[in-house]
């Protein structure tokens, strides 16, 4: 049964959503370095900044293969946000993650709690699909993870679910399995913002193991509780001021919009057709 609390959470959107007070996006240079989150229409701006960086993202060789950027999908102003693997052909194809099977099962497991796709956000560790979708590299995420960090601190989630291994070791920062953490929410700190951390299994392993399914299936049914918990205690924001010199001028995409990002070997300018996945922040 949906309980009501997943409703309210599911209503409270997005202006009146409380949020604690508004703070410094850290992992950001340049022209975004300055700019707190106040509302939601700022966080879907910035995010469509780090997009725009992100469509022209050269770090890691996935960017010769690719055929779109796969930034994410869903509302920037999401309380829950979903993070997978990596993008598959199709994915690739439309530029939005989860669109295939896998994303069908994660779709109806949401509609089961009272949640439609287009009120979180969903993402992947890397953006970009690895070719003949082997495993991504550990190169590759390590490449992709300053976005993934932007995003969590633009969004602001409550609950970050993880599905599967790749998410799940990335976001705890060890090599424990999915099998052992599956359904254990703890409290983790990613980039400036402090989230519950919730392992899931990742909805393909489910789609051909029925006993995967019902375990997946009641994890994810326990989310509406965790949501309802709010936000934990968030870290002290530190007022940093780096020194002109220290300023980090690699990471990826986060350079100045107008800036040489070519010429640093970061960024290209994009040719890539604006994909889809705009019209659904
Ligand atoms: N599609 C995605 O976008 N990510 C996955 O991990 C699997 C399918």
């Amino acid at each position: 049964m949906v309980e009501t609390k997943t409703l309210q959470i599911a209503k409270v959107r997005p202006a009146e959503r409380c949020r604690p007070p508004p703070k410094q996006n850290t992992r950001l240079s340049g022209a975004l370095a300055s700019v707190s989150v106040t509302s939601a229409t700022e966080r879907r701006e910035q995010l469509k900044s780090v997009y725009e960086h992100a469509r022209g993202c050269t770090r890691c060789p996935l960017h010769q293969t690719r055929t779109t950027v796969v930034f994410g999908s869903g509302n920037a102003d999401a309380d829950l946000m979903f993070v997978g693997e990596a993008p598959g052909a199709n994915e690739d194809k439309q530029g939005v993650p989860f669109v295939g099977q896998a994303g069908k099962l994660l779709e109806k497991l949401l509609v089961e709690i009272g949640l439609e796709r287009g009120q979180v956000f969903i993402c992947n560790t890397v953006k970009c699909r690895p070719p003949n979708n082997r495993d991504p590299h550990p190169n590759e995420i390590e490449s992709c993870h300053d976005y993934l960090r932007s995003q969590v601190e633009l969004i602001e989630p409550t609950v970050i679910c993880t599905l599967g291994n790749f998410a799940t070791k990335l976001l705890r920062g060890d090599t424990t399995g999915i099998s052992r953490l599956h359904g254990q929410a703890e409290v983790r700190t990613i980039g400036a913002r402090a989230i519950r951390l919730y392992p899931l299994y990742h909805p393909a392993a489910a789609l051909y193991t029925p006993s995967t399914l019902e375990v997946l299936r009641a994890d994810f049914h326990r989310i509406p509780d965790l949501l309802a918990l709010g936000a934990p205690p968030q870290p002290e924001v530190v007022d940093e001021v780096p020194e002109p010199d220290t300023v980090p001028s690699d990471l990826p995409g986060l350079e100045s919009a107008d800036g040489d990002d070519a010429a640093q070997g970061g960024t290209a300018s994009s040719s890539e057709p604006d994909p889809i996945q705009l019209d659904l922040f």
